[in-house]
């Protein structure tokens, strides 16, 4: 079986995801300094600032991906930038994993981008392991926080922890499994590897504790192992990345019962981790990291043979075979290149722009991975450009950067100005930069009278007439295909309701 984990960590800002992040490198043969993690962390907050934009997604290729191994497993850790404009990057980076722990903090239970980011692993089965940080400091009860995630997300909750009191009572995290407890110790109040019995801090505790504790361990579902691998059940673990409480236990939780590579829908059909022929898909493509060269690294979740470096392969978008010379895998202090690579791994590949977000790669180019969406974009507005004369600049510009998954491009049936589509306010920032720097095409971007998208679909007799009846809110996106701008959610309800043989569809595979 195979010893790989590809996960990723999903979280609201400021839950630790990044402080989480170094622990588990630290605890693993780290492979990336847990500084840079830090660096990039520090480094996002500076929003506005295109340098510093540029800056971060120099670093940020190297800790996209990070790999580390522990007691024979092989973990890559994939990160979903955590800007609070969430961007369809986050997503898509949910399409690649096999499972995702999910960081809340104590205090604040589950908050608005853990939701969303939950939904996403919920549409694909991603099974979910949660950590509820900082118990070190004050938090909320442990019931209402076992409670809160099984009814905000309808999930069974399965606690495998409790912390010995919170914030000023912290007096350690009780491991339900080996019924030890880890200590604070020192001036800072870490965890240093020292465990205690539970029975020698048990008659410590306060009746009112005690009583609490006790009915973590009774009042919930057991762990079961196909429930959680179906995403029915969360199995939850307490602590505080910050001090080093639970950390150990959420890595071992991955390496016991986190699935290995699955199986990837490519149609009707799966293609299985251990189909011979060598194939992955492409989730994110990165560009311009370095400014000089207008090179850009996709990176391919590898779904099933054994890479070998040289092969070639052939991408879905291209129908042509390219030999992959230089892959990049993620297991060295900076880019190494890879020789061989396995189902889980991610592999980053440079190029010129042959590669697109979605494209699979086969060997013998037969087999097309489905289930890579495309989400509907939740801030629109249209593109006005300074210089009417860059009319064609600007479209290689809309197009290469759709390609790419900054943005989403619309082109309106009537009316000649584009419209772009995000899903966090960043990318417009990363969208009006990017038009100026790397195709000197000054562009403003004006509100537009639309709030939503929908992909439509539907028999060809209905098709007509909804077009006939709406041209003024349609659009076709950058393949082509029909799309209803609506002004509202309301229209989008409105529009369902009287088109009953139309899909209107929120996601679209590619
Ligand atoms: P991210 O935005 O989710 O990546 O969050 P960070 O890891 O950057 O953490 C946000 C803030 O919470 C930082 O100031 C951290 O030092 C702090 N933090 C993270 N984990 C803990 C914890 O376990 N306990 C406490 N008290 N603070 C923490």
């Amino acid at each position: 079986m195979s010893n790989r984990r590809t996960f990723a960590i999903i979280s609201h800002p400021d839950a630790g995801k990044t402080t989480l992040t170094e622990k588990l490198l630290l605890q693993g043969g780290a492979i990336h300094q847990a500084g840079e993690v830090k660096a990039r962390g520090e480094a996002r907050r500076a929003r506005s600032d295109w340098m510093k934009i540029e800056q971060q997604r120099g670093i940020s290729v190297t800790s996209s991906v990070m790999t580390f191994e522990r007691d024979g497993v092989t973990f890559n850790l994939l990160d979903t930038p955590g800007h609070e404009d969430f961007s369809e990057d986050t997503y898509r980076t949910l399409t690649a994993v096999d499972s995702a722990i999910m960081v809340i903090d104590g205090a604040k239970g589950i908050e608005s981008q853990t939701r969303k980011l939950f939904e996403v692993c919920r549409l694909r089965n991603v099974p979910i392991i949660t950590f509820v940080n900082k118990v070190d400091r004050e938090g909320r009860p442990l019931f209402e926080i076992l409670d809160e995630v099984a009814d905000a997300l309808a999930l069974d909750v399965s606690p495998q922890a409790a912390p010995l009191g919170m914030g000023g009572l912290f007096k350690g995290v009780l491991d339900f499994a080996s019924e030890t407890v880890s200590v604070p110790e020192g001036g800072s109040k870490e965890f240093l590897d020292t465990r205690k019995p539970f029975s020698e801090l048990e008659s410590d505790l306060s009746e009112e504790l005690a009583e609490e504790i006790e009915l973590a361990r009774i009042g919930y579902p057991e762990f079961d192992l196909d429930a959680y691998r179906s995403g029915d059940l969360t199995p939850v673990y307490f602590g505080s990345a910050l001090k080093n409480f639970g950390v150990t236990e959420l890595i071992e939780a991955i390496a016991r019962w986190a699935p290995p590579p699955r199986p990837q829908p490519a149609g009707e059909d799966q293609v299985s981790p251990d189909h011979d022929e060598v194939t992955g898909f492409i989730f994110k493509v990165q560009a311009n990291m370095d400014p000089n060269h207008r090179d850009r690294i996709a990176f391919m979740r590898q779904v099933s043979g054994t890479f070998k470096r040289g092969m070639k392969l052939t991408p879905s978008g291209l129908g042509k075979p390219i030999a992959i010379h230089s892959p990049i895998l993620f297991f060295a202090q900076d880019r190494e290149i890879a020789d061989t690579a396995e189902a889980g791994d991610i592999i980053g590949i440079p190029n010129h722009g042959t590669l697109r977000v979605g494209d699979t790669l086969s060997e013998k180019n037969d087999i097309r991975f489905t289930g890579l969406p495309n989400f509907a974009p939740e801030i629109l507005r249209r593109v006005q450009l300074k210089d009417p004369t860059k009319t064609k600049q600007l479209r290689k510009a809309l197009d290469d950067l759709s390609e790419e998954g900054v943005i989403q491009v619309f082109y309106p049936e009537l009316g000649a100005q584009h419209i772009v589509g995000v899903v966090g306010q960043l990318q417009l920032e990363v969208l009006i930069s990017r038009l100026s720097a790397e195709y000197k095409v000054e562009a403003a971007l004006e509100a537009a009278p639309f709030a939503t998208a929908r992909w439509v679909k539907g028999p060809d007799a209905a098709m007509t007439e909804f077009e006939n009846f709406n041209r003024a809110n349609l659009a076709k996106d950058r393949d082509g295909d029909l799309v209803f701008m609506a002004k509202s959610p309301w229209d989008v309800g409105y529009q369902e309701e009287k088109n009953p043989d139309l899909k209107f569809s929120a996601t679209k595979e590619r």
